[in-house]
């Protein structure tokens, strides 16, 4: 008995430790073959007494079975490992396909909220566009002190028409270009890419996202934006949060307005997000300025509405404690891979 135990101790070892096919071979042979360790104990169990044959026999036959497979076993992996490195036989390795940009999750959400208002959703538009449509359309004359408002990148190749070209500084170009081929009523929202040519910090890019926002009927007014973007802001931060409006200056709307909601950390009770006051800026809007509808080819007189842009940077940096927007464009993964 203490032979055998011996022989599995060793055998084990071996057969795990072999490199190739010469080695296991020579390792089958010395324990399996005609005259190999265990063989002899197999043979000499005819010598034995009863007594003895009915303890040692089971036990030798057990691992000898044990030792075949084990030799089988690995016999199968170093064949494998000796075959050519392409088998097309093998079963296949999944790829890594990756994941979406967190800005990519966040602008989805806010696209899916509106869809399910019963928003339609208007694909971009040029992110290079004329004078025309980024400021003059918008209410934004030459010359006018609002065009400092927004740092432009111009370009030097003038459009078809000899108009100036320029990297749009906002979504709401899009306003003028849907109005001029669209009748209302209608709601719409526009995801796009804008640029602004500023110095870079911890809240300013040079080209961000913006997702514009335009409803126009005969009878819109305030409280139906006050009650969508209520609504939109529940289930963006799926909690109840207080809005304030507050009157500001935009060219394309009148009155215009500054929307703060209640501080989705601290609730209002003022931490390091909100800077102690217990609100947050999130977006600007108004109702659509007369000269807005007309240049879009309305009658003010007979249709109005209202129009928000909302940043999807913006709403990602306080759904997910950011503190840095430049770390959306900054291409590290170990920021990327945490979403
Ligand atoms: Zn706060």
């Amino acid at each position: 008995m203490d032979k055998l135990e011996q022989i599995k101790i060793a055998a084990e070892r071996e057969i795990k430790d072999a490199s190739n096919l010469k080695s296991l071979e020579d390792l089958r042979i010395k324990y399996l073959g005609r005259s190999g360790e265990l063989t002899m104990i197999l043979r000499s169990l005819a010598d034995m007494s009863l007594e003895e044959k009915k303890i040692v026999g089971p036990k030798a036959q057990a691992l000898r079975m044990e030792l075949d497979s084990m030799i089988t076993e690995k016999n199968k992996k170093l064949s494998e490992r000796k075959r050519s490195v392409l088998d097309v036989s093998r079963p296949g390795k999944k790829i890594k396909i990756g994941h979406l940009h967190p800005l990519s999750i966040v602008e989805k959400e806010i696209v899916d909220i509106f869809r399910s208002m019963s928003f339609s959703v208007i694909d971009g538009g040029p992110e290079v566009e004329t004078e025309y449509y980024n400021f003059d359309a918008l209410n934004i004359p030459k010359n006018h002190p609002a065009r400092e408002m927004h740092d432009t990148f111009w370009l030097e190749k003038l459009g078809n028409k000899n108009e100036r070209l320029l990297l749009r500084t906002h979504t709401s170009p899009m306003q003028i270009r849907y109005m001029e081929t669209h009748k209302p009523p209608f709601q719409i929202i526009v995801p796009g890419r804008v640029f602004r040519y500023e110095a870079t910090d911890a809240s300013h890019e040079i080209n961000f996202s913006q997702i514009e926002c335009l409803m126009v009927g005969k009878d819109v007014n305030l409280s139906n934006f006050k009650f969508i973007i209520e609504e939109f802001f529940a289930r963006l931060f799926k909690k109840k949060l207080t809005v304030r409006l507050r009157p500001s200056y935009f060219p394309f709307v009148e009155p215009g307005l500054e929307v703060d909601i209640q501080c989705v950390k601290c609730g209002g009770k003022g931490c390091n997000i909100c800077k102690d006051s217990g609100w947050l800026e999130v977006m600007g809007a108004g109702m659509v300025h007369p000269n807005v509808l007309k240049a879009g080819g309305y009658d003010p007189r007979e249709y109005q509405g209202f129009a928000f842009g909302v940043g999807p940077e913006r709403i990602a940096m306080l759904k997910y404690n950011i503190p840095d927007i430049r770390m959306f464009y900054g291409g590290d993964l170990r920021f990327i891979n945490q979403f």
